[in-house]
Parts: structure tokens; C-alpha cells; sequence
């Protein structure tokens, strides 16, 4: 059956979920095509297997990015009610048993947070656990690199909205331009394949610089990934400010008309391109003007310790709470999948997203 079928079948037939302490079922699902075992406690109605969990570290940050942190800045949760080293361990591994197999830390910014590098190393030690993952702004990155690859880190994202020193200080409102920049060259160095550096794109702010973003994979090989600027609380969104991933391609198709589509898996969010010739790749995260919620595979927790099944959905569910009241796994795992149960089938749409309450994107972890 091809996948279309195979899409189509599952929504006719919900997927049968079932409690906890049950075992793995063996099924096939139009994710992958292959048979594996998955809990069905990770797996939505809509047949969404979730093996791909965002873990919050902090919700501070050296930076103050517009698109993410609002003006007034944000009222911080306090220590003792983020989640320590012990319940972010206690979470992964029962994620990890249930089939997720890529933890990626974000922020705030990852890697201001002092036992970054322990919780490395004991999400190493999860078997099954097949991909660690950062996202960072980069400003400590080439300090911190060599330890980082030592405690187990596998792959890294690099934020870097401008090519010009004044304006991404402008835009992160802070100074730091150079040290990105190391912390890229540093993670290409040492071998860290691929890099992706994420670029949020913004009209009359950056828009103007897609093509030597796009030029700097000519000789590096990293991949370059146009973010479309997203809503939440407080970065003052506007669809005017949003350029759409087909107007960043019909631009960049204008100086390289022989660009080419490169397959991705099922589970991608990129759309990937790549210059015939050039070392590197870019790709396109097109969350506002085409989604790909039906391939959704993931799940996020805060800082906080809230799990929140959609970046774009408000609902959440404190797993912290559960964990301090003494909550056994059964228990926990019964409340992650109800969650699940609940996630909607896509998101609501960019304009009512912008009119709806949700975190600013610095509390949730992007
Ligand atoms: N501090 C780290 C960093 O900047 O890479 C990790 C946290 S940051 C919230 C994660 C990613 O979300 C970054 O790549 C950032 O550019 C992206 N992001 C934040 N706000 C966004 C928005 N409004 N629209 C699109 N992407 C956004
Ligand atoms: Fe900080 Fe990252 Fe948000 Fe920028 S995008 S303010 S670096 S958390």
C-alpha cells in the first residue's frame, strides 16, 4: 500500500490506545513504512507516533532576540519550580522507553544552564536513545564545544539571523556577532555534520540578506534553514512581517534558477534545497504557509515541567507536579498519554495562532 492509503486507513480506524502498563504493539503506520515497535501511549488518533521529545533547560538567556523574547522581558519561574537534573532524567528515560529516540535540549539558551553537560552525559547512558540534539543562540558554543562532543552530543543547530555585525545586534539586542560565527566554524571543524544554522526571517529586517545567507553554504558545508516568522506572546507579529517560504524561494531561484528539491524523510520539517556545486544546503521551515502537522512526531517539555503536545497549542500538563506528588510511571505515563490523546490534528492557522493566548517563545523552547 502506498502511503496515501495507508494515511487514509488509519484515519478511518483510530488507532486503538491503550493504558501503560500494557506492552508495545507492533504496528505499521505511514510515518515510516516499517514495522517497530512503538508505545501506544506516544501515538496519537490521528496516527502520529511521537519519537522526537524537546526538553526546555532554562528559560533564561544571554540573548533577547525580538521574535522570541518580548520587550518587557518575562516574569521568570523560579529555581526551586524548574525541573532539576534528577526529573529531567526520571521524564527522559520513561520517554525513552516508550520509543523516543531524539531529545533535543533548547531554551532560553541551552547552554547557559551550569549542569548542561551532565545532563548530556546521562541521556547518553538511555539506551535507545539514538540522537542528542542542541539548539543555541552560539554565544558560548566554541568554548563549550570540545566537552559538549565529549558528553555525547551528537548534532547542532546554531541561531543567526544576519551576516552583518550591527544588525544582529540589533535583532538579539545584544552584542555577539563574532562569537556565533567561531562557534559555527568550531562545530564544522570538529566534524559535527550537519550543522544547521537557523535563520528567523523578517521583512525589513533580514529579508534582504537570503542570498548571502545562501552563499555562505558555497564553501561550508552547513545547512542554512529560513524560518518563517512565527506568532507568541509578545514579539508584536504581523503577517506583514512574515515573508513566506515561496517568497524566499522565488527570490533565491532569481540568482540560482537551477536550485533542486532534495528528498527528506517523512517526519522533516525542512523543505531542503541545494545550489548544484556548493558544499552546503538550505532549507525552508514553513510552519505558517505550509504545515506539516500531519507529520508531526513531537513533543515538548518547559522548563517548568509542562508537557505541551503543539508549539502553537496552549494546552499543557504539569508533569512536575505529578513527579513531586510522588507519582509512580504508570501514572505519569497515563497522564503523558491522555495528552497525547488530546494533541489536535493541526494547528489553528497564523491568524488565529497571533490572536491566541500562549507562551512568548523564550518560556516554551522552540
Ligand atoms: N536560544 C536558543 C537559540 O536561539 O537557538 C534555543 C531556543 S530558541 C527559542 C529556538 C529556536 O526558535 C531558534 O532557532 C529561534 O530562532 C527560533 N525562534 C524563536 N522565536 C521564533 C519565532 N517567533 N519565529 C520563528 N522562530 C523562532
Ligand atoms: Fe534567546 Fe534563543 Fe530566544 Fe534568541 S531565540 S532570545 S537566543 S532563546
Amino acid at each position: 500500500r502506498d502511503k496515501k492509503d495507508i494515511s487514509r486507513s488509519l484515519k478511518k480506524r483510530p488507532v486503538s490506545r491503550r493504558r501503560s502498563c500494557e506492552k508495545h504493539t507492533k504496528t505499521e503506520t505511514f510515518q515510516d513504512n516499517i514495522t517497530l515497535p512503538f508505545s501506544p501511549l506516544l501515538t496519537d488518533s490521528f496516527g502520529r507516533r511521537h519519537s522526537y521529545l524537546r526538553i526546555s533547560l532554562t528559560e533564561k538567556c544571554n540573548l533577547r532576540c525580538q521574535y522570541c523574547m518580548p520587550e518587557e522581558g518575562v516574569k521568570l519561574t523560579p529555581r526551586g519550580q524548574l525541573l532539576s537534573i534528577s526529573e529531567i532524567m526520571t521524564l527522559a528515560r520513561l520517554f525513552v522507553r516508550e520509543g523516543v529516540d531524539k531529545i533535543r535540549l533548547t531554551g532560553g539558551e541551552p547552554l547557559i544552564r551550569p549542569d548542561v553537560l551532565d545532563i548530556i552525559a546521562e541521556l547518553r547512558k538511555l539506551e535507545g536513545l539514538k540522537t542528542i540534539a542542541v539548539t543555541t543562540n552560539g554565544m558560548n558554543l566554541a568554548r563549550l564545544l570540545p566537552r559538549l562532543k565529549h558528553a555525547g552530543l551528537d548534532l547542532i543547530n546554531i541561531s543567526l539571523d544576519s551576516l552583518v555585525p550591527a544588525k544582529f545586534e540589533f535583532i538579539v539586542r545584544r552584542k555577539g556577532f563574532h562569537k556565533v560565527m567561531e562557534g559555527i566554524d568550531k562545530a564544522l571543524d570538529m566534524g559535527f555534520n550537519p550543522v544547521k544554522v537557523n535563520c528567523v526571517v523578517m521583512r525589513g529586517v533580514n529579508e534582504d540578506e537570503l542570498l548571502d545567507f545562501v552563499a555562505l553554504s558555497e564553501k561550508k558545508p552547513l545547512e542554512v534553514r529560513f524560518i518563517e516568522y512565527m506568532p507568541f506572546d509578545g514579539n508584536k507579529w504581523n503577517f506583514k512581517k512574515m515573508v513566506s517560504y515561496q517568497e524566499m524561494l522565488d527570490h533565491i531561484r532569481q540568482q540560482w534558477p537551477n536550485l533542486e528539491m532534495l528528498q527528506t524523510g517523512h517526519t522533516d520539517t525542512a523543505k531542503t534545497f541545494k545550489v548544484p556545486g556548493f558544499q552546503g544546503q538550505m532549507g525552508f521551515i514553513t510552519s505558517m504557509s505550509d504545515h506539516f502537522c500531519g507529520s508531526c512526531n513531537r513533543l515538548r517539555i518547559t522548563a517548568d515541567g509542562n508537557l505541551k503536545v503543539c508549539l502553537f497549542g496552549n494546552s499543557e500538563v504539569s508533569l512536575r507536579d505529578l513527579l513531586r506528588s510522588g507519582a509512580s510511571d504508570a501514572e505519569l505515563l497515563h497522564t503523558i498519554g491522555a495528552a497525547v490523546g488530546r494533541k489536535k490534528k493541526q494547528h489553528a492557522g497564523m491568524f488565529s495562532i497571533s490572536q491566541m493566548k500562549n507562551r512568548p517563545m523564550i518560556l516554551i523552547g522552540g
